[in-house]
């Protein structure tokens, strides 16, 4: 019987439970059928591919428009235990020739690339020789022109169908508007497909809209108090983005600039620092866009206001994930208004600049309006948000004040009334404060009931209760007649008393404001865990996330496991990742509790949530037994590596399982290893029994290594169970 996909699920992935839809999306593609899923960012749509890639017979082939990513696809793949590789121009010659070799010997899951290979001739004949169970196409939404990411080399996934009709296809997008939707499964051909269509709610989202009074210093307030924390500072201009970045890198904050004027080097480059944990923060335009598959985002701060909210749900949705709480923060000015009032101003085509009008009220309001953020966001997309209380926002969590404003109002639409709905924000604010411009005077509006009703305030204040008027839609700006203002029919009903206005006002930050951050970890391990991981990662060359996610590392300084049972318990550490990191996070963890019993009593009831499964028999990778082959025939462990191009550690590892598993029985560890370092191993293991590994290589002057250790280890567990 082979596995099933809850015991993938765990072995692999080391997750307990599937997220919202991967189950049924898993089950689809088992089923042979084709799939077509919307999902929001961080939804988890590698692992609807990615697991079933694994347990079908055959390759899946993904295709993917970001090469920047792929490579960090392929190790996160790979360290699950994963046989995956890619191909794409950044190929050097010599591993093209391996991944074509390993495409011809039927060794891979999964097999990365771009569109642009896939469109390739030569690829296509290759491909047909190999066994592709499906296709798995990532980003979907750029195979159609409605789409906001049109990409001309996606169209040759149309060829999919007639080419591999047997193969299966599974698309997936984050963003699809019902047109873009329908335009991706007629041009890819899907077949009766599958449909899913997630709820773009990110509960893990805190949104919160501050006012902008000093922004840099609010940044800087902020980021103070995230300290070792990942994120994204939105701004609009280069300039401000450049400005910004020099601030707070003179103030000592780790931060690169990211924007379209820098050279694709250097784009590459902050992008990569940023992606591995080596600076905090990348203060960015909105080119600073798709490829950013971070996990790890803990924060994303908008310095300005963002044109729409698509692209404000874009881009607070590279927060969080890894599904652990971040925070999203808009500071909100209305000057940004004015500035973006001015630019579609400068747009001759009315229709333009009716939806930029448009796009910009929307977010006017959604900043402004005491609607739950989340509720409002949700709206957009045309879902509807049940909950009474989101419980993560500031309105819901009540960070905001409210006040009744209805006088003001009734004067503000008093005088548009009375000016017979005719002007612009400027002119009606001058009657209200009772400005003595030529205006005024020509036009006899001096003599209105409401001329200088509200001289007790000056004319930023009229402006502002002008654009909450606009923003809750008492009013209206007319595009076709200079942008008079005019009153709708709810603002009538406040100026005939019939209804009140409220503004709201948000309070200065308070300190811990974030609802639903829980926090019962122990922040001085969590810390200790991720340097760890960096390390770990830098040596590797891989991303630190890919090492473990953020939650899974809050976990460990949760749960404190230090055994390999309980390692196994934790989220995010399946079988590959436990036999590969295991040891190095459980020495920390030992002895951090050796250091803080304390810390340990306040967690002693605390238990892992269990999973169940864990141990069940894994299935042997054909690379390990491609190993198993080679081992057989008397090759030491050093020749195997340098044969097949893999490292002596994974070698070690592919051992280890297979006598785990019962297999190699004829083999000779002193084929393998020099006898004479056999020995030494044995003896440091004896000698310094229960000690870490790495303590092991340094008491040995480094002369064993890992690998060493590790298979020495393999044979002597052989035998004590034997
Ligand atoms: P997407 O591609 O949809 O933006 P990813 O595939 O990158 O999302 O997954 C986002 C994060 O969620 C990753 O860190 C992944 O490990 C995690 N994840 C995915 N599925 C699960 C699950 N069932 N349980 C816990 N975490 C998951
Ligand atoms: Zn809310």
């Amino acid at each position: 019987m082979s596995e099933s996909k809850h015991e993938a699920l765990q072995r692999i992935f080391g997750f307990n439970t599937f997220r919202p839809n991967q189950e049924e999306i898993v089950s689809a593609i088992l089923d042979k059928r084709d799939v077509f899923a919307v999902m929001p960012t961080g939804g988890g749509k590698s692992l609807c591919y990615q697991l079933p890639a694994h347990l079908m017979d055959g390759l899946c082939v993904v295709v993917s428009p970001l090469i920047s990513l792929m490579k960090d696809q392929v190790d996160a793949a790979k360290a699950n235990g994963l046989e995956a590789e890619f191909l794409n121009s950044t190929l050097s010659a010599k591993d093209r020739i391996r991944v074509f070799q390993a495409l011809e010997d039927d060794q891979l899951d999964l097999l990365y690339v771009s569109p642009e290979r896939f469109a390739m001739p030569d690829f296509m004949i290759r491909l047909k020789q190999a066994k592709v169970s499906f296709f798995a196409i990532d980003e979907a939404h750029c195979i159609s022109e409605w789409g906001h990411d049109f990409r001309p080399d996606y169209l040759s996934l149309a060829n999919i169908v007639p080419h591999f009709p047997k193969a299966g296809i599974a698309a997936f997008t984050a963003t699809a508007t019902h047109k873009v939707s329908e335009d991706i499964i007629t041009k890819l051909g899907l077949r009766n497909p599958h449909l899913t269509r997630a709820s773009f709610d990110r509960p893990n989202l805190f949104y919160q809209v501050l006012p902008k009074e000093d922004l840099d210093l609010q940044l800087l307030e902020f980021l103070h108090e995230h300290k070792d924390q990942s994120g994204i500072i939105y701004r609009t201009t280069r300039k401000s983005v450049e400005a910004t970045a020099d601030f707070l890198q003179s103030q000592g904050i780790s931060a690169l600039a990211y924007h379209a004027g820098l050279t694709p080097v250097q784009r590459k480059k902050n992008q990569e620092q940023f992606n591995r944990d080596q600076v905090q923060v990348v203060v960015a335009t909105i080119a600073f866009g798709m490829g950013i598959d971070k996990s790890n985002v803990r924060f994303v701060l908008h310095g300005d206001l963002p044109k729409n909210m698509e692209g404000y749900y874009q881009e607070t949705g590279r927060a969080g994930r890894d599904g652990e709480p971040a925070r999203c923060l808009l500071y909100f000015s209305r000057s940004d208004i004015v500035r973006i009032r001015y630019f579609i101003e400068q747009t001759d085509d009315l229709n333009e600049r009716k939806i930029a009008e448009n796009q910009l009220y929307q977010m006017v309001q959604f900043s402004e309006s005491n609607v739950c953020r989340r509720k409002a966001i949700l709206g957009y997309f045309g879902e509807t948000y049940e909950k009474e209380n989101c419980k993560t926002c500031d309105i819901c969590v009540g960070d905001v004040e409210r006040s009744d404003a209805t006088v003001p109002a009734q004067k503000v639409m008093s005088a548009i009334y009375r000016s017979g709905q005719k002007f612009g924000a400027v002119h009606i604010a001058d009657i209200v404060v009772g400005a003595k411009t030529a205006k005024i005077k020509q036009l006899g509006h001096d003599q209105l009931k409401t001329y200088g009703a509200g001289k007790d305030q000056d004319k930023k204040y009229w402006r502002r209760v002008i654009d909450d008027l606009l923003a809750q839609e008492c009013i209206i700006q007319n595009a076709e007649q200079y942008s008079a203002l005019e009153l709708t029919p709810k603002g009538k009903q406040i100026l005939l008393g019939k209804k009140t206005f409220e503004v709201i006002r948000q309070k200065a930050v308070k300190k811990k404001a974030a609802a639903g951050i829980t926090s019962d970890y122990s922040p001085k391990l969590f810390d200790q865990l991720r340097a760890e991981r960096q390390r770990l990662a830098q040596e590797e060359g891989i991303p630190p996330f890919v090492v473990f996610s953020d939650r899974t590392l809050r976990e460990m300084a949760l749960y404190f496991p230090d055994t390999a049972e309980q390692m196994a318990g934790i989220s995010g550490v399946g079988a590959a990742k436990l036999a590969k990191y295991g040891d190095t996070f459980m020495t920390i963890i030992e002895m951090f509790k050796h250091m803080h019993p304390g810390e340990v009593e306040k967690r002693a009831l605390l238990r892992i949530p269990v999973k169940v499964n864990k141990s069940k028999k894994p299935k042997i990778s054909k690379t390990a037994l491609e190993t198993l082959k080679m081992a057989e025939q008397g090759l030491t462990m050093e020749a195997i590596a340098a044969v097949r191009d893999i490292s002596e550690g994974t070698v070690s590892q592919h051992i280890e399982k297979l006598l785990e598993e019962g297999l190699g029985d004829g083999l000779d560890l002193d084929r393998l290893i020099d006898p004479e370092k056999r020995m030494l191993c044995e003896e440091l293991f004896s000698r310094l029994s229960g000690a870490s590994m790495r303590s092991i290589i340094e008491a040995s002057g480094n002369k064993v290594s890992y690998a060493d250790l590790r298979l020495v280890r393999a044979f002597m567990t052989k035998r004590e169970t034997a």
